[in-house]
């Protein structure tokens, strides 16, 4: 018997069993995407892969998944207090490129990075500058229902109108009113936050539109509010970012729906937690930031990162090393090998299928779900058996075991004449010869393995 799957609800900050709010349609899931001013680096890539992998095990339990995912090419502001300068205009600056230019390359450069690690695409990818018109009809509802007002520089929702703003991050709103300690401007209270803000005066911004209260661009949270809504409906199944986005940006999220249709927007929230490089935090704003072209600059298969992902629990923070990522990359060479020499005339275990539900239902323990298989591999149930097993699990963790090959070594044509001379030394038992011919491969950085039938070669190191 399969156990059900439990997921970690941060609304209500408890386990709770998982079922589709609509068991006839595919199961809503919205994933807050990329602010596409510059690459996202590794740890971005941990939540999505957090994402990937919540929707693989949803997929593995028979449910069909509609995922959508935003591109947040507008309105993501340098500071969380609706004071700072768009991320957008900011990187057009830095590349001397358009704001419409470095939006285009680096959606593009994420969609590249998504296909090396094996992270499966959305059913639809949205971006904020294509939706202009359906945040401002959104922003209009939120005026009406009498949750905003305008300043000098923007059009703000009132958080004060709402008795539980704050309750997915618990924020203790009366002590942040009370302190001041938030950068507010114009605005009436701390926690209020920018729906529409005006192009200033005498500026002429790149990405900028009409509205009703004046030109401008609309804040970062109502993208993914409109969007999701447009795309998923009122009310969906599970809506995830990573953890920085509990206290603000769906804190806000959910406000503005509550405040336009009533809803809290979707059933469970949930949240990768940090990929942190030498205990300290990766940001790209702190400039140095490592991408997975860093991974593959230094020799790494950008599925090694993955496999390193997998081995951590998506609530916990993961701390990044070199050393972690060797051992991460050994590991799954060990898979890869292994899951390759098996032969394919297998079913799949019953039992060691179950074990492998118990932990990927628990939450998504991943952790536990690898040690699984590696029972499995090492275990004594026949070849056919264990592959199978293991590429039903592949479809959790997204190793692409059942495509890998070892790569075919090309050997050049004076280290082949130099093996078959070392070989033929080795059979008229000229062990003088042999060593010195075996010496001279290593120089040239070749391992000569002795083999019954011949030889085989290795690079070194
Ligand atoms: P951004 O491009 O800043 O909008 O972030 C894209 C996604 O990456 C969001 O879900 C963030 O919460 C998440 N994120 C940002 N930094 C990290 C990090 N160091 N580790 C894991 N996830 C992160
Ligand atoms: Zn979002």
């Amino acid at each position: 018997m399969r156990p059900p799957l439990s997921l970690y609800d941060n609304y209500t900050r408890t386990l709770r069993e998982f079922a589709p709010l609509d068991a006839s349609a595919p199961v809503g899931l919205y994933t807050c995407g990329p602010t596409v001013y510059d690459y996202q680096h590794i740890g971005n890539y941990r939540t999505f892969m957090f994402e990937d992998v919540l929707k693989r095990v949803l997929e593995w339990n028979g449910y069909r998944v509609r995922h959508v995912m935003n591109v947040t090419d507008v309105g993501h502001l340098t500071s969380d207090a609706d004071t700072g300068e768009d991320k957008m205009e900011k990187g057009a600056r830095r590349t001397g490129r358009t704001a419409w230019e470095i939006a285009e390359l680096y959606t593009q450069a994420f969609v590249a990075d998504l296909k090396l690690l094996n992270i499966e695409d959305p059913a639809v990818l949205c971006r904020a500058t294509d939706h202009i018109a359906e945040q401002i009809a959104f922003i209009a509802d939120i005026e009406k229902n009498g949750f905003a007002y305008v300043t000098g520089d923007g059009v703000y929702f009132d958080t004060s109108k709402q008795p539980d703003y704050g309750y997915l991050a618990r924020l203790d709103v009366h002590g942040l009113e009370a302190g001041k300690r938030v950068e507010q401007g114009d605005k009436r209270h701390p926690t209020d936050f920018a729906l529409w803000k005006f192009s200033a005066p005498g500026e002429k911004r790149q990405m900028e539109w009409d509205s009703p209260w004046g030109r401008g661009f609309p804040g970062w949270h109502i993208e993914c509010s409109a969007m999701a809504q447009q795309y998923l409906g009122d009310f969906f199944d599970i809506h995830c970012g990573g953890e920085d986005h509990i206290p603000v940006h769906h804190t806000n999220e959910i406000a503005q729906t509550e405040a336009r249709v009533g809803t809290r927007l979707a059933n469970f929230w949930m949240h990768g937690y940090f990929l942190i490089l030498n205990d300290a935090k990766m940001a790209k704003s702190s400039g140095e930031f490592l991408r997975v072209q860093s991974l593959i600059d230094r020799g790494y298969d950008p599925l090694a990162y993955r496999y390193l992902c997998l081995t951590g629990h998506y609530r916990t923070q993961l701390n990044f090393t070199w050393d972690a990522l060797d051992a991460a990359a050994t590991g799954l060479e060990r898979m890869r090998q292994g899951f390759f020499a098996l032969p394919r005339d297998g079913d799949v275990d019953g039992a060691s299928v179950e074990r492998f539900a118990a932990c990927v239902n628990d939450d998504l323990n991943l952790p536990r779900a690898l040690a699984v298989a590696w029972d499995v591999l090492r275990g004594d149930l026949p070849g056919g058996v264990k592959r199978a097993t293991l590429a039903d699990f592949d479809r959790v963790f997204g190793l692409g075991l059942a495509t890998w090959s070892p790569k075919t070594v090309d050997v050049p044509d004076a280290i082949r004449a130099l093996a078959d001379a070392r070989l033929a030394a080795r059979q008229a038992k000229n062990w003088a010869e042999a060593d010195r011919l075996r010496a001279a491969l290593q120089r040239d950085g070749w391992e000569m393995e002795d083999r019954a039938d011949g030889y085989a070669l290795k690079r070194k190191g």
